[in-house]
């Protein structure tokens, strides 16, 4: 498997380690949940995105580009990986943010601003025009004599599955180390391309897993299509044929809560028991709405046939840090 991989900048610290929440597991008295620990990648650039721009980047550069262009939200982790990654690699990057709410002046939007990225704001409705944003900052470098590349939003393309499909095999590695054989993975899940990478590597490295992604934002069908569009797009760029059935696109779209970026109390809450518990952070725009699904699902019986269940935890922590105003420690 590994001659098939293209080229990638080393930028994730990898492999991650598999955590076992022993207190946890022991006290809801189901499987045994694991983590993958995701959110130990790096330390600025730390989460899932980090895995996807290790061969986005390499692509980039193998062009000969010098200017990156992305989006996403004003508390992107995205956004803010690639800030991270591009002063790390020398490469001038520019930011094309959507102002959701309030503008919370920390978190990753700090990181984007000490990492030197050019950032630009815009409207929700601005934004619904990103291509054309896209194409006129594209155009704007250009003319400058400089190389623009773009990365779409949560760098969900057919270069950045990669970065999932060799988290998949390390996965393999990791059950084997463990003496485990989960049935089930599942994620936080809200631009596809985690998923369509899992979903990708477990039938390439022969993980017998289902993939449950659950959705923060949107919903099932926007989900199952997004990322049946992102495995089309790697199979065509890359000429593989990976079978993969509808049914082993599996969302959940239960616990997104009210609106991308928001979570309610018990999310909240579920976010300061696991941290007290087991000493382990999650977030409140992706790892903890998943997290607190999961543990709703395991409530409601989902698991009970299972021994072990593996939780990846994406990371997000800058995201937290910037809604520390939902957490009622200093009121
Ligand atoms: C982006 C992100 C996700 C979702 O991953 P996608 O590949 O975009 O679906 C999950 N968790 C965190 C912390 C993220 O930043």
């Amino acid at each position: 498997m590994r001659g098939v991989y293209p080229d990638k900048q080393g930028l994730a610290t990898t492999p991650t380690p598999l955590h076992l929440l022993k207190r946890l597991s022991k006290r809801l008295g189901g499987p045994n949940i694991w983590v993958k620990r995701d959110d130990l990648t790096g330390c600025i650039a730390s989460g899932n995105k980090v895995r996807k721009l290790e061969f986005i980047f390499s692509h980039i550069i193998d062009e000969g580009g010098d200017t990156i262009i992305t989006a996403g939200g004003t508390q992107s982790n995205h956004c803010r990986a690639v800030a991270a990654l591009g002063a790390q690699l020398g490469l001038n990057v520019h930011l094309l943010l959507r102002i959701d709410d309030d503008l919370e002046r920390n978190g990753n939007l700090l990181i984007d601003h000490l990492c030197g990225a050019k950032v630009s704001y815009y409207s929700r409705e601005e934004f619904t025009q990103l291509d054309k944003l896209y194409e006129h900052w594209t155009d704007h470098y250009r003319s400058r004599g400089l190389k623009p590349s773009m990365i779409p939003i949560g760098g969900s393309d057919a270069v950045g599955i990669w970065g999932y499909i060799a988290a998949a095999e390390e996965l393999s590695e990791d059950f084997k180390q463990a003496d485990i054989r989960p049935s089930k993975i599942i994620h936080a899940t809200g631009s596809g391309g985690t998923q369509a990478g899992l979903i990708i590597g477990s039938l390439l490295h022969e993980l017998t897993v289902s993939i449950e992604g659950f959705a923060v934002c949107d919903n099932r069908e926007y989900f199952i299509d997004k990322i049946r569009a992102d495995i089309n797009a790697w199979q065509q760029s890359y000429g593989f044929n990976v079978d993969v059935m509808d049914s082993q696109i599996i969302v959940n779209d239960s616990y997104k809560g009210p609106k991308y970026g928001r979570a309610s109390r018990d999310v909240f809450d579920t976010i300061q028991c696991v941290a007290a518990e087991e000493g382990l952070v999650l977030d409140p725009v992706y790892s903890g709405k998943a997290f607190h699904g999961m543990l709703e699902e395991l409530k409601n019986g989902r698991y009970e046939d299972e021994s072990d269940i593996v939780f990846v935890h994406t990371g997000g922590i800058f995201g937290l840090l910037a809604q520390s105003n939902q957490l009622q420690f200093f009121s």
